[in-house]
């Protein structure tokens, strides 16, 4: 029987892939392969400022100099625009979206609270229509208060309340670019995607997916946040972090350190092998039951 199971690993092309976006790919990859199912690969490009021109190439490179093979073609954000205009003015048609005259001095003015990744929690100041004279710059949905909970395969059971949490969350920026959360939504959709096994720093937005899979009438998906590699400092490996990129004649010892992380047993000898005999090893050995259940593991990353 065809498994039903369809994975993603979706990179933003915002610089280099580093060991963080290696244990992510590593994890989402083994989990679908060893089910039957496929791995697909998107390129979360949707945040044009942030891009950086040759990362995408890059990132594919990398990605097929350790060995990964992804089924079907790549998808690109950046050429998904209709589709993420045409759900909004789906959500819009359905009352669930309003356009926010608010700037972010104003916002810093009137929140009350901080949202819960951070920032403020958006006060609803337009909620119930634009006073005279005040211009629509974005366009936010509409949440309510009602907890939205989900079971994490790792972290557990989880519930956020929008109204409190985030608030009215923006799904077309002031610069007339699409948000994350609603490329994300649509495109898991669009993808097929049954199974999301992604970095933990993602947990907190899987609320607002979740909310507008609701909205938009999609299916969700299953959900499992893998621990995220930090610094000594605690701080999350990224671009702003600088994480080393990853060393593209060096894929062996990447990976097996990369299966370490996740609690998978890699024999050291692995690091002398090739690429091709560590994923033997991983696809054969890979128990998604020993994968540490936490959100964040401090990792040394030697240079
Ligand atoms: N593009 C996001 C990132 O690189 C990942 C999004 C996701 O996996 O849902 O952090």
């Amino acid at each position: 029987m065809k498994s039903q199971y369809r994975g993603r690993f979706a990179p933003s092309p915002t610089g280099p892939l580093h060991f963080g976006s290696l244990v992510a790919a590593v994890g989402s990859y083994l989990d679908a392969r060893t089910q039957g199912g496929e791995w697909l690969l998107r390129l979360e490009d949707v945040d044009t400022p942030r891009i950086v021109p040759g990362a995408a190439e890059q990132i594919l490179a990398t990605l097929a100099a350790f060995g990964f093979e992804w089924d079907g073609p790549v998808l690109w954000q950046s050429q998904r625009f209709e589709a993420y205009a045409e759900a909004l003015a789906r959500l819009q048609l359905a009352g669930l979206v309003y356009g926010c005259a608010c700037s972010r001095k104003e916002i810093a003015d009137s929140a009350r609270r901080p949202a819960i990744d951070g920032g403020l929690a958006y006060p609803g100041t337009c909620r119930n229509g634009l006073s005279d004279g005040r211009l629509a710059r974005a366009w936010r949905l509409r949440v309510d208060d009602r907890a939205i909970s989900f079971i994490d395969r790792l972290q557990g059971r989880l519930a956020q309340q929008l109204e409190s949490d985030v608030g009215d969350f923006v799904l077309r920026r002031a610069d007339g670019l699409f948000a994350y959360q609603l490329a994300v939504a649509v495109d898991d959709d669009f993808q097929g995607i049954s199974d999301i096994v992604r970095g933990a720093d993602l947990l907190a937005s899987t609320p607002r997916q979740i909310w507008l899979q609701r909205c938009l009438g999609f299916t969700e998906p299953r959900y499992a946040h893998l621990p995220v590699v930090s610094n000594a400092a605690g701080e999350k490996l990224s671009k702003q972090t600088r994480a080393p990129r990853l060393n593209i004649s060096d894929a062996a010892p990447e990976l097996v350190r990369a299966l370490q992380f996740l609690g998978q047993p890699a024999p050291a000898e692995l690091v002398r092998a090739k690429a091709r005999d560590v994923w033997a090893w991983a696809i054969e050995n890979w128990r998604f039951a020993a994968i540490p259940r936490v959100a964040t593991i401090p990792w040394a990353i030697l240079p």
